[in-house]
């Protein structure tokens, strides 16, 4: 292999795909707003990513899997043309275009509200879905959420059946967003190991929506991935309770605002947002030195092999300062050789740990 981008650098999670086809945003460009785009992929030297549809449940169920329909399709189109980027169906389709230096996008649905049968499942899949979180913010039909209601106290039936349709497809399973229950339920029921794509270690932050010790050790035992999020809120607890106190009236306001407006919650969130970015801006924010505590708290617990990145870069609000869009990735691979850690280490947890697991799963 020759070159920089020969290297994996692999993060779990993004909500790019919101962006595409909206405004003046463009992939292919450098854009001044949002935090990712393929100029500042190849600055940071990120070489794959996954693209996360998320479908707002505040949209009328009756047009969840229209709408994840439409954005996965108009992601994969706006791929398609551009030079130096590819979709990757496998983590063997990763290997090549690594060689190749070309960045891979991987696909991913978040939230399995979206999900109906397993025929529709299966219909995501083909339309090139590699990944599934099971629930997003709120409980559904498969699992509880860890921010939503004790629907099932873990899984339903139905959620199993899924599971192990996902294991037959080849589905990367992701736990993160899930209750306790879910995730456990989700380890007993999954032949294949799981991943975490954006949670951080509640031994630092601790809040339902990040995962405990025992949880980080059963991901490990599975031989799955836990992938670290940026979000400030996540990281650090006085920042949880600052930016929370704006965010949390904002997405309660947000929802209550676009049942008004017949189920829009596009139009509500153009309404609502300006003033709470305003205000979460002043906010100070946790630095790079925050994220790399949380790896090496994990790295401690779960293990080196099990342990990644998950931006959750165009789906939080604010980041940390100093790691303000991927383009500024390599900042944190700098702290993390500042706390020791080896370069052999280092390319496990920027890549090559969730590349193993893509691997398995997806072939
Ligand atoms: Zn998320």
């Amino acid at each position: 292999m020759s070159g920089k981008n020969s290297r994996i650098v692999f993060d779990g999670h993004c909500d790019t795909p919101s962006r595409i086809g909206a405004g003046s945003f463009q992939l292919e460009k450098r854009n001044g707003s949002g935090h990712i785009d393929i100029p500042r992929m190849r600055e940071g030297g990120v070489s794959a990513q996954f693209f996360a549809c998320c479908v707002d449940p505040d949209l009328p169920p009756g047009v969840w899997e229209e709408t994840a329909r439409h954005c996965l399709d108009s992601t994969v189109r706006a791929i398609e043309p551009l030079e130096g980027i590819k979709l990757a169906l496998s983590g063997s389709e990763i290997k090549k275009a690594l060689e190749r230096e070309l960045i891979s996008i991987m696909l991913s649905v978040e939230g399995g509200h979206v999900i109906t049968s397993p025929a529709s499942l299966e219909y995501f899949y083909g339309l090139g879905m590699r990944s599934l979180a099971v629930t997003w913010k709120n409980s559904n039909r498969l699992a509880d959420s860890s921010e939503g209601s004790r629907r099932w106290g873990g899984i339903s039936p139905f959620g199993g059946e899924m599971v192990s349709e996902m294991n037959r497809l080849g589905v990367l399973i992701d736990c993160s967003h899930a209750s306790r229950e879910s995730f456990f339920d989700i380890l007993e029921h999954s032949s294949d190991p799981v991943i975490l794509s954006h949670s951080c270690a509640a031994g630092i932050c601790d809040i339902p929506r990040n995962a405990d010790d025992s949880q980080m050790k059963a991901l490990a035992e599975s031989g799955g991935v836990i992938c670290i999020n940026f979000f400030p809120a996540f990281l650090d607890q006085k920042a949880n309770r600052e930016i929370m106190k704006i965010w949390k009236p904002y997405r309660e306001k947000k929802s209550a605002l676009a049942r008004r407006y017949g189920n829009d919650p596009e139009r509500a969130g153009a309404e609502l947002l300006p003033d709470a970015m305003r205000r979460l801006e002043k906010i100070p924010m946790p630095g790079v030195s925050s994220v790399a505590d949380h790896i090496v708290y994990a790295v401690e617990i779960a293990g080196i092999d099990h342990v990644g990145l998950g931006s959750d870069f165009d789906g939080i609000p604010v980041t940390p300062s100093g790691l303000e869009d991927i383009s500024r990735v390599p900042a944190l691979e700098r702290e993390l050789a500042g706390r020791g850690f080896s370069q052999r280490d280092r390319d496990r947890i920027m890549g090559e740990n969730l590349l193993r697991v893509v691997e398995l799963v997806c072939g």
